[in-house]
């Protein structure tokens, strides 16, 4: 089935077409730094399709947030258009586009099925002990708070992509999926579920990110309300877009961070020594949660193409026979025609891989399935 994918960020928009059932990519187009200017970028990635609607069956669309009903790709219409409107104050930086996208994309192709596919709706059976928070129980149902967990459609990607490399059942795997771009999460996938992942409430806790501080003692933000005054989109403002590596080295790309730490600069030094300590505390947490890791899995531009930061996450995991190779870690290249890369030592008991991210081939299944093609 030809499904277009229609993935809005905040700053960016990618489209592809894709072959549900080969997986190719028959048309890609990216738009970076599309700011103010979403509707005109979106028009235009359309445009080729418009003339030729007989070309595609149905499209689909990335939603970063989707609450706590919305746990499965659904069919948009403009009353489950209005719900999805309603959580916009969940992810206020990344809901509206996607949904201003939405609507634009239905009015220039109106003859086709289109399907929101949540980018948390993966998460959605997380275990209550994983889900809360050790808040006072009205305090949480009031305000609806809990952990959501985000980077979903990424993560079954990767362990769908994983089972099938392997061809094991994924129902017999444990999996640590190490999803490292300029946002960062790892998830805990048991049996092909996912039984916890380090983003919550918000994409803010967890992993080391190129602009987010990941976890912090909540203590420090009192701190800074009550010494410094900070109101509470002075801290948003800080939490996710001045910290992580930007925070720590005045940047957020990688590359440039090891670059400059190989030239011994102790700012760099530092922020890799710290952005590998947590990832690499989550791996140990979830695989002691899990009882045993089967599978670490590493995607997403960090994750794919940093051979360090690979290496440095998986040393000294000898103790659960989990060894890598050094030469196949180093000389791994993910490609739409190569899409995974074993970066294990053959003495290595826990698979390790390189696995390609691709949320737009995830979405385009996840709407074919739900056409029932
Ligand atoms: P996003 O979350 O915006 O989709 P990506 O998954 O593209 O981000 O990841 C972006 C991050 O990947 C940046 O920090 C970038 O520096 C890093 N990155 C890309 N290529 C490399 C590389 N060869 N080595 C190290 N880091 C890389």
């Amino acid at each position: 089935m030809r499904v277009l994918a229609l993935n809005c960020g905040s700053s960016s928009v990618k489209s592809a077409l894709l072959d549900t059932s080969s997986g190719r990519r028959l048309q890609e187009v990216h738009a970076e730094n599309v700011g103010s200017d979403l509707d005109s970028a979106v028009d235009l990635l359309l445009a080729p399709y418009r003339a030729d609607q007989g070309a595609i069956e149905a499209v689909a669309h990335r939603i970063v947030h989707g609450g706590e009903k919305f746990v499965e790709p659904v069919r948009l219409d403009d009353a489950v258009l209005a719900e999805i409107e309603q959580l916009s104050h969940l992810a206020p930086l990344h809901n509206p586009p996607a949904l201003a996208a939405i609507q634009h994309a239905r009015a220039a192709l109106p003859g086709l099925p289109h399907f929101a596919v949540f980018d948390t709706a993966f998460h959605s059976t997380l275990p209550d002990h994983a889900r809360e928070y050790a808040l006072p129980a009205d305090v949480r149902r009031r305000y609806g708070i809990r952990r959501f967990g985000f980077h979903g459609i990424n993560h079954s990607h990767v362990a769908r992509s994983v089972a099938a490399h392997l061809e094991i059942d994924p129902q017999k795997l444990r999996i640590i999926s190490c999803h490292l771009g300029n946002g960062a999460s790892v998830t805990a996938i048991e049996q092909g579920r996912s039984v916890d992942t380090s983003m919550g409430m918000t994409p803010l806790e967890g992993l080391v990110m190129g602009t987010r501080a990941g976890d912090v003692d909540p203590g420090v933000l009192l701190q800074l309300q009550r010494s410094d005054d900070l109101d509470a989109d002075e801290l948003d403002d800080l939490l996710n877009k001045r910290s992580g590596l930007k925070g720590l080295t005045g940047t957020n790309d990688m590359r440039e961070i090891e670059q400059r730490a190989n030239a011994g600069d102790q700012d760099c030094v530092l922020a890799i020594d710290m952005y590998v300590h947590r990832v690499r505390k989550y791996i140990g947490a979830y695989a002691v949660a899990m009882g045993g890791v089967d599978v670490i899995a590493f995607t997403a531009g960090v994750g794919e193409h940093s051979a360090l930061i690979r290496r440095r996450c998986l040393e000294r995991l000898e103790f659960i026979c989990a060894v890598l190779d050094p030469t196949r870690n180093d000389s791994a290249k993910l490609s739409t025609e190569h899409p995974i890369a074993n970066l294990g030592a053959p003495s290595s008991r826990v698979h390790l891989l390189a696995v390609r991210a691709d949320e737009e081939l995830a979405m385009a299944r996840a709407a074919a399935s739900a056409l029932g093609k």
